[in-house]
């Protein structure tokens, strides 16, 4: 198998008339990464995504999709890849089934039936449904369904949990994960950094057609701004001043020096170990930690200074 990344777009444009799409994207995703593109309504990303599939073509700048140009290889690239798209078209005089063994007829049967089943099990999905009576969630479901069954190297999602309940959001994702491990490349789009944050490897933020930053999102979560609560023992004196000091503690607020007693709340930065040393020798009664979601790692990385 090539080494060579399952996606490279480099200048990539792509204009609609006077709506310029995509502004010059510079992407590339490792083989058996999950990559998250994150980006708001407009910003360029099913733009992105069909251009790969060569479903729509750019106007400007280069691909390649597991070693090959979709231009010209648009047929190979689209059987070896699985694609779900924003907006499923199915045909409403067919069942589940029949919509799943038509699609599947189109990859020559390539989806063992058995795997198709195993898939729709698992989101509760039922096959003998009319195609006509699927609700938004079940529709996406299907969708689901055929872009995995035939076990792709390449998954290529288009927002792949809208319409799910939550219990059914963490199905999917935990299938893509499956996906992941089993071998695949996973690309997708979202807006909600918790499903980013929950199975992205890397996260690809996108604006206004341009990638404005790439992230690890272990590296973010580690630069995570965690507050920590401390109630400590009645009488217990300490001083504010020297916990300010602590590695990794940006700032204090409490009520322990004045009052002799109470709670201190901290904002610590990386990792906790200093502080946890320097808290060993209070009389700390509870301690209590708030993980910070995402969003607030993000706010934190960007107000960093000097950052554009
Ligand atoms: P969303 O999160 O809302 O799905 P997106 O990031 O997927 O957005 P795109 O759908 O790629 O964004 O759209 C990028 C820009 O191109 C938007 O301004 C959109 O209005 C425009 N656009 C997309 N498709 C077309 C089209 N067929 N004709 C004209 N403009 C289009």
């Amino acid at each position: 198998m090539s080494t060579e990344p399952a996606i490279i777009t480099q200048g990539l444009t792509k204009s609609y008339g006077p709506v310029q799409a995509l502004r010059g994207l510079d992407l590339e995703v490792g083989r058996g990464e999950i990559y998250g593109f994150l980006g708001p309504n407009g910003a360029g990303k099913t733009t992105t995504i069909r251009c790969l599939l060569d479903l729509i073509r750019p106007s400007g700048g280069a691909a390649r999709v597991l070693g090959l140009d979709p231009r010209r290889d648009g047929l190979a690239v689209r059987a070896r890849t699985g694609y779900l798209p924003g907006e499923l078209r199915l045909d409403e005089r067919l069942t589940v089934e029949g919509a799943l063994r038509l699609l599947n007829g189109l990859r020559d049967h390539r989806a063992p039936w058995a795997e198709v089943r195993r898939l729709a099990e698992r989101l509760e999905l039922s096959l003998g449904t009319p195609v006509k009576n699927l609700s938004t969630g079940n529709k996406q479901k299907v969708g689901v369904v055929q872009a995995l069954m035939h076990r792709p190297e390449l998954l290529l999602l288009d927002e792949p949990t809208t319409g799910l309940d939550p219990l059914m959001q963490r199905t999917v994702l935990d299938m893509v994960r499956a996906a992941r491990d089993a071998g695949a490349t996973v690309f997708f789009s979202s807006h909600h950094l918790a499903e980013v944050q929950a199975i992205a490897d890397r996260v690809g933020i996108i604006r206004a057609g341009r990638l404005v930053e790439v992230v690890d999102t272990r590296a973010l979560a580690e630069r995570a701004v965690h507050r920590v609560h401390v109630r400590l023992q009645e009488g217990a004196g300490v001083d504010l001043d020297a916990l300010a000091g602590v590695r990794g503690v940006t700032s204090v607020e409490g009520e322990a020096e004045d009052r002799g007693t109470g709670l201190i709340t901290l904002q610590v930065e990386g990792a906790m170990d200093a502080l946890i040393r320097a808290l060993a020798s209070l009389p700390v009664e509870t301690l209590e930690t708030e993980q910070p979601s995402l969003e607030e790692v993000f706010m934190a990385y960007y107000e960093t200074p000097g950052r554009d």
